[in-house]
């Protein structure tokens, strides 16, 4: 007796808990449905409710006639320790316990009109209420709308259909017992409640017949054939009722009150005396209780290998989810910087190849900057009108007598001014293809994508540093084109041929000094040697860019930030890793799913096999 309880209090733990998650329904098949549950299912008065309420010793659900049911009631009862007080809990006000029963009924009646409004309309989404209490057993019931044969003034005229289909979505799963009610006062063959439990189980084996109104049958006449399974068999016995009548009910005749007369109807009753001790609501209450109790350990093992299935795609869920974080600040600072490391990891494979976009760098410096120093307007600047100028602005008052050494360092000067440009337009477009490929590299980091938050961070971060890096390459740069203007090379004018020119006139001591000839020669000498710096800068241009620029992205892209977030208060780790709250909360969704699964299963193992 004692693992009887706790396993169907087990099972109904697990069933509250499903509904709390609201894991139940579901295509593959939930928990919920793995687990058995009883329907009580019949015609308009036919005693449902009733039976439901004498089954829990209270006095709670909404009575009279018509249809009063109209949304399904999942009613779970929990048995509690002697002495506790009795309370109801509606799923839909949680952690608000209702003591007082007229409440609860008030509640119910409020709950319905919710959702189907004041009309007579029915719902087919459940109410779900726990009850606590020492004087229960351990079930979970379902009381449902009352079959019907024609709609009613104010409603449409699909709800004898809708009634049905919404009753036959219940008892037609295999685990559903039924509790088949059928008022004594009609025919046995015209009851509704057999009719839709034949149909779904033909062999009888999950129904349970119930007989109300046994008082209210004509004199002279008796349910015998009915009770002793002669009229319509099942393979469970017709348990007899007598409820409270309506005049009971106005009346507020109390439940106990009316157990006893109940007992006492069937004890001195002359047709039903020898069938006494199997009659009645509290019978009615053990035998479905035993039955549950069977029916869930022959459940078992199914029910085990649907928990262990379910966990496995829960856990692969989360795993494709990412796992929660913990919430002190070392876990979090860890998530912080195993995404960071993630990023950098992307990161460096653009840079390195195996992810495109490093290669664009190169092109910077393969095209790019070739072709803008291509570009650059020396021809125009070393002109005969251009070289003449500077030489004798150079000059001055007093023409050069040798070379004119004034005027060939402006020209050269001013010459290798105009690398600058290049070199600085190098700079920017590396940047260009490094911020990009860290726009990339957040993109493609799955790690990443759960937190917008640090995804921006790491991103500001970044390309903060790689500005840093920017401005240090581009003095590298600059200061590499001033370098070849602060000395030239001394070898390349030795080797210049000397003048005066060796063919022409020698007898002409002085040469014009401001002639075609010479000024040609003096641009041409300039102009090579301008040629021999660009090619030399073509060189060293793209090894400071790398060593200022790509080499540090590759090493040091978030060391500041790295610093940075070491410093930080909880409360700002915290803001950072604020997740997409929809996946936030699937996450912790599956995480209570799980963590139900996993003590479902603990538990069915530690009372199962007692
Ligand atoms: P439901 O529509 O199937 O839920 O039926 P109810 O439980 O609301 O009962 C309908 C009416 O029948 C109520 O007025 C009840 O008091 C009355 N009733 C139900 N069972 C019995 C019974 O066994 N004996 C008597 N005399 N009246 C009953
Ligand atoms: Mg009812």
């Amino acid at each position: 007796m004692a693992t009887m309880v706790s396993l169907i209090g087990l099972v109904n733990r697990i069933q509250r808990a499903c509904t709390v998650l609201g894991d139940h329904g579901g295509e593959g098949g939930s928990l919920w449905e793995a687990l058995p549950s009883v329907a009580v299912v019949g015609g308009q008065s036919s005693g449902k409710s009733s039976v439901l309420e004498s089954i829990v010793g209270r006095d709670f659900l909404p009575r009279g006639s018509g249809i009063v049911t109209r949304r399904p009631l999942v009613l779970q009862l929990h048995k509690t320790g002697d002495g506790q007080a009795e309370y109801g809990e509606f799923l839909h006000a949680p952690r608000k316990k209702l003591t007082d029963f007229a409440a609860i009924r008030k509640e119910i009646q409020d709950e319905t009109d919710r959702i189907t409004g004041k009309s007579k309309q029915i719902s087919n989404i459940p109410i779900h209420l726990s009850v606590y209490s020492p004087h229960v057993v351990n079930l979970t019931l379902i009381d449902l709308p009352g079959l019907t044969k024609v709609a009613v003034e104010g409603q449409p005229d699909s709800i004898v259909e809708d009634i049905e289909n919404m009753v036959r979505s219940y008892v037609e799963k295999p685990n559903c017992i039924i509790l088949a009610i059928s008022p004594a006062n009609q025919d046995i063959a015209t009851s509704d409640a057999i009719k839709i439990a034949r149909e779904v189980d033909p062999s009888g084996e999950r129904t349970f017949g119930v007989l109300t109104k046994l008082d209210l049958m004509d004199q002279g006449t008796n349910a015998q054939d009915v009770l002793e399974g002669r009229a319509y068999r099942l393979q469970h016995p017709w348990v007899g009722i007598v409820n409270r009548s309506q005049a009971d009910i106005n009346k507020n005749v109390d439940m106990i009150a009316a157990r006893r007369k109940e007992q006492e109807y069937f004890a001195t009753s002359p047709d039903y005396g020898h069938l006494a001790h199997k009659m009645g609501s509290e019978y009615l209450a053990k035998l479905l209780s035993k039955h549950l109790e069977s029916v869930i350990r022959a459940r078992i093992p199914s029910i085990i290998a649907l928990i262990n299935k379910t966990i496995a795609e829960l856990e692969a869920e989360l795993d494709r989810l990412g796992r929660p974080i913990g919430s002190d600040s070392g876990a979090q600072l860890y998530t912080i910087l195993e995404m960071c490391r993630a990023f950098d990891r992307v990161f460096k494979e653009h840079l390195d190849g195996g992810r495109p976009g490093g290669d664009r760098i190169y092109g910077v410096f393969d095209n790019q900057l070739p072709a803008a120093l291509k570009k650059l307007p020396f021809d125009r600047h070393l002109s005969l009108q251009n070289v003449r100028k500077v030489i004798s602005e150079a000059d001055g008052y007093q023409p050069h007598l040798i070379a004119p050494e004034q005027g060939y360092r402006r020209l050269i000067d001013s010459s290798l001014s105009y690398f600058k440009g290049p070199a600085d337009a190098s700079v920017d477009a590396v940047h260009f293809i490094l911020k990009e490929l860290v726009r990339k590299s957040i993109a493609e980091t799955e790690e990443l994508k759960r937190f917008p938050t640090l995804q921006s961070d790491i991103a500001a971060a970044a390309n903060e540093a790689l500005e840093r890096f920017r401005d240090d390459s581009r003095k590298t740069v600059l200061r590499l084109v001033e370098m070849e203007s602060s000395y030239l090379t001394v070898e390349f004018f030795r080797k210049l041929p000397q003048e005066p020119d060796k063919g022409s006139n020698s007898s002409a001591p002085t040469i014009d000094r401001y002639g075609e000839n010479h000024l040609r020669r003096i641009g041409s000498n300039v102009s090579a040697y301008v040629g021999m710096v660009c090619d030399a800068l073509k060189n060293s241009i793209p090894k400071a860019i790398v060593h200022g620029q790509v080499r540090e992205a590759r090493r040091s892209l978030l060391n500041f930030f790295y610093a940075q977030v070491g410093s930080r208060e909880k409360k700002q780790l915290s803001a950072m890793l604020d997740e997409d709250p929809g996946l936030m909360e699937k996450r912790e969704a599956i995480a209570k799913r799980l963590e139900l699964y996993k003590s479902a299963r603990d538990e069915i193992d530690s009372v199962a096999w007692k």
